[in-house]
């Protein structure tokens, strides 16, 4: 799903540029549950901004869903992202004078869905997340943990086939962080390709593999053995 060889990325800064991912390769195929790891400033969200298509890398191959992204303008990468990811971030980026349902319907529209299908498919992915009851509620009315839910519909209603979700749980408390990690666990075993960013090492235990990342490279990438949590 996701194939990674090599990959390099730095910004730069002033005429001087900082090397942030150094030669990174990572695979990870579809289905996977996968977290990445590593201190703040470690480069987990470039990494992610780039297999978002949010960003460009500057070397190394970088195949989603088989196809190599090179040369993307704005517009492909767009089409792709539409087609193939779904986003999640620790702020949530709901649009707050949209309420949930007009959220979660909102991707629909760009991808050309008339609007009465828009709104039954937007009110069926609420109700998955649990919040069918609140379709018609600003985010400023919900909970964290509600506006993460409401961010997680939307970002499944466009059927992807991966959710990058970077410190999903961020902005939450323990309680409602285990929450939406159940979420995104139920997601997985749905079927969908999962990658989660976290710097919190109990959010990492809950997905299947953990990666980590330091100076710009992996320095471990194991399996996390559910035998010894339970
Ligand atoms: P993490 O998500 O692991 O905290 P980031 O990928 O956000 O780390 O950042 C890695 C490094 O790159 C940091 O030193 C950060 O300051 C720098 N950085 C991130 N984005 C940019 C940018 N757009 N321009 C310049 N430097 C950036
Ligand atoms: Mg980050």
């Amino acid at each position: 799903m996701i194939k990674i060889e090599k990959l390099h990325k730095s910004y730069p800064i002033g005429k001087d540029s900082l090397h942030v991912l150094k030669g990174l390769d990572l695979h990870i195929k579809e289905g996977e549950f996968v977290s990445i790891m590593g201190s703040s400033g470690s480069g987990k969200s470039t990494l992610l901004n780039i297999v978002g298509l949010l960003d460009n890398h500057d070397e190394g191959n970088y195949y989603l869903n088989g196809q190599l992204i090179e040369n993307l303008d704005e517009k492909k990468a767009a089409i792709l992202r539409n087609k193939f990811l779904g986003f999640v971030f620790q702020s949530f980026n709901l649009i707050t004078y949209k309420n949930a349902l007009e959220n979660v319907a909102l991707p629909l529209y760009y991808q050309g869905m008339a609007r009465k299908e828009r709104q039954e498919v937007a009110l069926q992915y609420l109700d998955k997340v649990g919040l069918k009851d609140w379709a018609n509620h600003l985010p400023s009315e919900l909970s964290g943990g509600q506006k993460q839910r409401v961010a997680i519909a939307r970002a499944l209603a466009t059927k992807p086939k991966v959710v990058l979700a970077d410190e999903p749980t961020g902005a939450l408390d323990s309680t409602t962080s285990e929450s939406v990690m159940e979420l995104l666990k139920e997601i997985n075993n749905e079927g969908m390709t999962v990658f989660v960013i976290t710097h919190e090492e109990d959010i990492a235990e809950q997905t299947d593999r953990i990666v980590r990342l330091k100076d710009g490279v992996i320095i471990s990438d194991e399996r996390v053995d559910k035998t010894v949590k339970a």
